[in-house]
């Protein structure tokens, strides 16, 4: 944890929730909720608005999953940053891998949407993360700084951007990265943001990603410079995210 830094624990629920059981979901999370860390949940687009209404007045946020770098236009079933703000949400995460693979989106894409994000008065959370052969290549903090430099913008340190370390091969796996190995990413990614962002980078919250679950989040949580958790699998079960917000309280 960075001293003076309030944690942040976001859950990403991809592609799941239908509004019963992710209304439940929401308000499971919010009956519970810790008082220390920030509490964000990033349903699919559909539920951003029904969260939002239904959470209003609890201390959980609501973000997105991903935004187009365009603030409208002519983009078929895209969904713009003001529309996200629109609907309730605060926070957007940009750049997860499943969209870097799967959608091609390059770091020049992430900034631009990042870009968008600030513009709405949304809070980008950038996910950044190394494939696992540019780890076993000993490659992973240079894909991580290059990573870093094409995918932040200039706005990023004023509107107290949030970056999630995620290794690409530690999510959905069950396995993470060691300790040692976590906490010399995380001082990169401070080095680089305290050089990029003069000020603020060094109170930017840099969020750990990557098979978090209940049993690992204590010990990965107490790291220097690992100020929450982005956490996939683990935040579709209330008491498991639960447990692992009380672990950055
Ligand atoms: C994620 O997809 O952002 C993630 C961290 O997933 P999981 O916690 O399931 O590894």
């Amino acid at each position: 944890m960075t001293p003076g830094t309030r944690p942040m624990i976001a859950g990403n629920w991809k592609m799941h929730g239908l509004a019963a059981d992710g209304l439940a979901l929401a308000r499971a999370v919010a009956a519970g909720a810790p008082s220390g860390p920030e509490l964000v949940v990033c349903p699919p687009a559909t539920l951003v608005a029904a969260l939002a209404a239904a959470l209003a007045g609890t201390p959980v946020a609501v973000g997105g999953q991903d935004c187009h770098a365009a603030a409208k236009g002519a983009h078929t079933g895209d969904i713009a940053a003001p529309m996200l703000a629109d609907a309730g949400a605060r926070f957007v995460i940009l750049g997860h891998s499943e969209r870097r693979a799967g959608y091609r989106e390059t770091d020049p894409t992430v900034r631009a949407k990042a870009e968008a994000a600030i513009a709405a008065g949304l809070t980008p959370i950038v996910c950044v993360g190394e494939p696992e052969d540019d780890r076993l290549l000993g490659r992973a903090e240079e894909v991580v700084a290059d990573q870093l430099a094409g995918s932040l913008p200039p706005g990023f340190g004023a509107v107290g951007g949030v970056v999630a370390y995620e290794p690409v091969w530690a999510i959905g796996t069950g396995r993470t990265p060691t300790e040692a190995d976590i906490a010399a990413m995380h001082a990169m990614i401070r080095a680089r943001l305290v050089a990029a962002f003069p000020g603020p980078g060094a109170m930017l919250r840099i969020l750990y990603g990557g098979s978090v679950k209940p049993s690992n989040a204590k010990a990965i949580l107490a790291l220097p410079n690992v100020d929450g958790a982005l956490v996939g699998g683990a935040s579709l079960v209330a008491a498991d995210f639960l447990a692992i917000a009380a672990a950055a309280g």
